[in-house]
């Protein structure tokens, strides 16, 4: 008998993102971009995510983070719902460049499913990102103070939210949005992730 080495061992268990029981598009994209294996962060909380469960997460900067929480809500859009019912997902992240970020990364996981990712932020005109909306949105990327912004003018319509997701929560209590989370929360649905 030949020894193998022990990582072809077939008594190993799946380790990589097909094991993760994830929409086969967004497996796909994941293969395209050349992810072969999930990082340790998403390893732990992509499974209690897609389970519904509510999960606080930390992990350094550059771990793979983002898709961690990105591809779960991905997982379970709503992307034929009237507009008004269609937003299942909203991330909040502490800083406009951040919001920019999370949303391209967001685009980029969620485009063959035909996904719509707008950023709302401070700094940026109100207007164009109200036209964003209006046409139908599924994943927001929002700083807190646009968010509540948007909340109040009625230009955002949570009542489809399924997941909130607080990015570097501790960087936005740091910051002082302790009130504005608060408030954004309250005009999510009970019933959430
Ligand atoms: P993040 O921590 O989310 O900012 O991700 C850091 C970088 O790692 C980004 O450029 C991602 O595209 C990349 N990345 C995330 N997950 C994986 C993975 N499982 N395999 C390879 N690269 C990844």
């Amino acid at each position: 008998m030949s020894s193998r080495p022990a990582s072809n061992d077939n008594t190993e268990p799946t380790t990589g993102f097909a094991s993760l029981d994830l929409d086969p598009r967004l497996l796909a994209v994941l293969t395209a971009l050349g992810y072969e294996e999930p990082t340790p962060i998403q390893r732990a909380a992509i499974p209690p995510l897609l389970a519904g469960r509510d999960v606080l997460a930390q992990a350094a900067t550059g771990t793979g983070k983002t898709a961690a929480f990105a591809l779960p809500l991905l997982h379970r859009l709503r992307i034929d719902a009237p507009p008004r019912e269609r937003t299942t997902a909203l991330v909040l992240v502490p800083t406009r460049e951040l919001a920019m970020q999370v949303a391209e990364a967001v685009y980029r996981y969620g485009k063959a499913i035909g996904a719509v990712t707008v950023p709302i932020y401070g700094g940026a005109s109100m207007e164009s990102q109200i036209r964003s909306l209006k046409r139908g949105v599924d994943v927001i990327i929002a700083t807190p103070g646009r968010a509540l912004d948007h909340i109040r003018r009625k230009t955002v319509h949570l009542a489809g939210i399924r997941t909130v997701v607080l990015d570097e929560a501790d960087e936005m209590l740091d910051m002082g949005f302790a009130e504005d989370l608060e408030a954004i929360l309250a005009a999510t649905p009970t019933e959430k992730q």
